[in-house]
């Protein structure tokens, strides 16, 4: 553990400075050099520069350290402030030496001087195996017949995902591999967003397939790679949301704000470990399994 994802772009111009860089924690951001460039030291003692003339950005601007749960803590040690951003609300400054918990397998954004800071930390739960446990492993999504949640086994063939002219199809397909599924629907020249299923290793994965339209829990997936897939991850493919779960695997709720709709473990009282919603008070969609 201990590991983040960093990316930092110019807020105004959207231009990136950094991409997804992978560090190991401690963190620490800061300008340097007679460029005023911005600079990451990590753990490691891994020293990554960033953009130029940041004349702005502090020597020692945020620490990002490891915090006592086994997520994230922000610390702001800047002159001219960190501010958190959370979707649908407005920015909140951390203060002086003030501090932000990121739990387990969040994402979140931070601006400050002009620039986005985005931090991703892994989820810490294992990939899914198919089969493996005798448990069954489902995809559910809502059913826009029915209005209610729909499941779907997972345990054997894959879900395939098929662009239409104005909607998104989701077909049942048996193959040898993800790869062999997302190849035959190209072959029927028919746009493939993914295909969801079992790979070599018994992992549960989701292979993304064309236009870019694959994101797991809030995180865009590189097409025609692999992603293993573990209980409670949510996938937006093409605007629609497939639900991971696990048959046993803890009880889910999803998050009520529009921008998130991410699934939490359920736990009264508690917030949406993407983006700090408060969960349980009663719009929250508690899900069920197996239907
Ligand atoms: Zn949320």
């Amino acid at each position: 553990m201990g590991k983040a994802q960093l990316s930092v772009w110019q807020s105004a111009s959207g231009a990136v400075l950094l991409s997804a860089l992978e560090v190991r924690l401690p963190v620490v951001l800061g300008r340097h050099g007679p460029n005023d460039a911005g600079r990451l030291t990590d753990a490691d003692g891994k020293e990554v520069l960033f953009g130029s003339d940041l004349a702005t950005l502090s020597r020692h601007h945020m620490d990002i350290t490891v915090s006592d749960t086994g997520g994230a803590t922000v610390i702001d040690r800047s002159s001219n402030g960190v501010q958190r951003k959370m979707p649908g609300e407005p920015n909140t400054m951390l203060g002086k030496d003030g501090e932000d918990h990121l739990p387990i397998g969040s994402q979140r954004q931070y601006e400050t001087v002009g620039l986005v800071i985005e931090i991703n930390l892994p989820h810490a739960s294992r990939p899914l195996e198919a089969g493996s446990t005798g448990q069954k492993i489902y995809a559910v999504y809502d059913s826009a017949s029915a209005g209610r949640p729909k499941a779907i086994d997972l345990t054997d063939g894959y879900l395939c995902l098929v662009r239409d002219a104005n909607s998104v199809r989701m077909e049942r397909q048996i193959g040898p591999s993800a790869g062999d599924v997302l190849q035959s629907v190209k072959d029927a020249r028919q746009v493939c967003l993914a295909v969801v299923g079992r790979d070599d290793d018994g992992r549960t994965v989701v292979l993304p397939g064309q236009n870019r339209s694959v994101v797991c829990n809030r995180r865009a997936l590189p097409e025609h790679e692999p992603f293993a897939l573990a209980h409670m991850d949510t996938l937006e493919i093409g605007g629609m949301d497939l639900r991971i779960m696990e048959e046993g695997g803890e009880q889910p709720i999803v998050c009520v704000n529009p921008d998130c709709r991410q699934m939490n473990a359920y736990e009264v009282g508690g917030n949406c470990r993407y983006c700090g919603t408060r969960l349980g008070d009663g719009r929250t969609q508690k899900l069920p399994l197996g239907t």
